[in-house]
């Protein structure tokens, strides 16, 4: 599929909630639904791109090993972070190794999947078979697929920000946030 369905179904899956389980969480779905297309670079090489292209990056071995890397590259960027500046005070959770790599195997077959179901193929069982699999159940570019994913991603974030405004004006929170403004008189 192309790289826009791809991200848009990287959103989906971050608004069900996965991306609450570790800081980076949206970003690492969306990477991790395009990681496998990082063989477009052989078009910048002489090699020709049908003998490369959905074979090492969309086979066996990738699909274990790239959620891995990517947890890592996350994990060490995170680390770099804190280690130059003070601790964040926001509300997001910290960065989880596993949630990371979970995350990144999701995206990945999300990916695979979505490869396979349409006529171009993939070689999935890459490289103990170097056979084209192919689904032939839809195209390369589908602008049903972007309406519907986009229109729920949308439609979630915008529940998600309802809520978050609703929940700022409720007076529970209005009142806990005086007493930590006046941390004197609550006492
Ligand atoms: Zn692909």
């Amino acid at each position: 599929m192309d790289n826009v369905c791809h991200t848009l179904v990287g959103a989906a899956l971050a608004e069900t909630g996965l991306k609450h389980r570790t800081r980076y969480g949206a970003v690492a779905l969306m990477i991790a639904a395009n990681l496998p297309d990082v063989d477009v670079l052989v078009f910048a090489t002489s090699t020709p791109s049908v003998s490369f292209r959905r074979g090492w990056t969309h086979g066996i071995l990738a699909q274990l090993v790239l959620p891995l890397a990517m947890a890592l590259a996350f994990s060490w960027w995170q680390r770099r972070k804190t280690d130059n500046r003070q601790p964040t005070t926001d509300n997001q959770p910290p960065a989880r190794f596993w949630w990371l790599a979970g995350l990144g195997y999701i995206g990945i077959y999300s990916h695979v999947f979505l490869d396979y179901l349409n006529n171009y193929g993939v070689r999935l069982l890459n490289p103990f078979d170097w056979r084209w699999l192919y689904g032939d159940a839809v195209f390369i570019i589908d602008p049903w697929l972007w309406i519907t994913l986009g229109l729920g991603v949308w439609l979630a974030r915008r529940r998600a920000s309802r809520k978050s405004l609703r929940d700022l004006s409720s007076p529970s929170v209005r009142s806990a946030s005086r007493r930590r403004m006046l941390p004197g008189l609550a006492r």
